[in-house]
């Protein structure tokens, strides 16, 4: 038995399209530890959403998970009907999303919504509900005279607290937070983050999906690197961020700009492909300054080069 609290092992999750199949997910793998933090990074349509809701099966159509194992508490989750996901999902596994308003209801007030999570999941009676939801929106900072507003009612910042009210509401395992902070400024993004880390702190796991390695670098113990649908490296925050290994990881880490330095930022030349029509071998390679005729036609798979860190790039592996 591992002792994983998350493990996705060779994941495959497919988008058929009138136009072609869109492979957004493509053969990746990974695990989460009970009370780490991970941060999944990549730029937009690296698949890194589309990992987030494949965990939960909720991927819209018309997408399918076409292959692999998510095991969630020793649970393997592909092979539970709907009605037992929907036990798993808010109970056990919480979503915080980008836009707080898609998660809300915008005809009913927060209290309602916050007691009517904690009545229907926990069995308790609407006055024990409004009580704790009271309790939950003060450990958000929010005072509990909001449980009578309406989300319209609350700033950005507020309302996605209140997201992360709800979703914290049943104490889960794990929160998956995707780019939750993106419509939100400095200011406020720091505030969330510290939320997260008191929920962290609390004992949940946190994946936190984000475009900004800044971020992950900052928040993340260990950070999974996405490139078109692939995780191409992987380990602890400190070391991918002091030397990264893969050229894309390398090109990410480098657009970062410092403030205090005189670094010269540069950006990643070309574009993520076309994922209906991956190329059969390294799908950096066209951006690629280090590309080897191997990169082409074969793919390079992922292996460990160091503990804990793992790397699919031709460069690290012996031929
Ligand atoms: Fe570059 Fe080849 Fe490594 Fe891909 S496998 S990142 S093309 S060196």
């Amino acid at each position: 038995m591992s002792n994983a609290l998350l493990e996705v092992v060779n994941l495959k999750v497919y988008f058929y399209t009138l136009s072609g199949v869109v492979r957004a997910v493509d053969d990746v793998s990974l695990s989460v530890l009970p009370g780490e933090w991970i941060g999944i990074v990549g730029e937009s349509g690296s698949g890194k959403s589309t990992l987030a809701y494949a965990i939960a099966k909720i991927v819209p159509p018309p997408g399918r998970i076409v292959g692999g194992k998510v095991k969630f508490m020793n649970r393997d989750l592909m092979e539970l009907n709907e009605e037992a996901m929907r036990g798993i999902r808010g109970r056990h596994i919480g979503f915080v999303f980008q836009d707080p308003l898609t998660s809300l209801d915008p005809l009913r007030t927060v209290g309602d919504q916050l007691a009517e999570v904690i009545q229907v999941h926990l069995g308790v009676g609407r006055e024990e509900a409004i009580r704790e939801a009271g309790e939950l929106l003060e450990l958000v900072n929010i005072p509990r005279d909001r449980l009578n507003y309406y989300p319209h009612q609350l700033s950005g910042g507020q309302r996605q607290r209140i997201v992360i009210a709800i979703s914290i509401a049943l104490r889960p395992e794990l929160l998956i937070a995707d780019e939750p902070t993106t419509a939100l400024d400095v200011i406020v993004q720091d505030q969330i983050m510290d939320l997260l880390k008191e929920v962290q702190m609390k004992g949940a796991s946190i994946m936190l999906i984000t475009h900004d390695v800044a971020l992950a670098a900052e928040m993340a113990n260990r950070i999974a690197i996405m490139y078109a649908g692939e995780i191409v490296e992987y380990g602890d925050t400190r070391s991918i961020i002091n030397a990264p290994l893969h050229p894309y990881t390398a090109g990410l880490v480098n657009s970062v700009p410092d403030l205090w330095s005189a670094k010269t930022i540069k950006s990643i030349p070309g574009f993520p492909p076309d994922l209906r029509n991956p190329s059969p071998g390294c799908r950096f390679h066209p951006r690629c300054r280090q590309a080897l005729s191997i990169c082409i036609n074969e793919r390079p798979p992922m292996t460990i080069v160091e503990h804990d860190r793992c790397i699919a790039c031709w460069l690290y592996l012996k031929r």
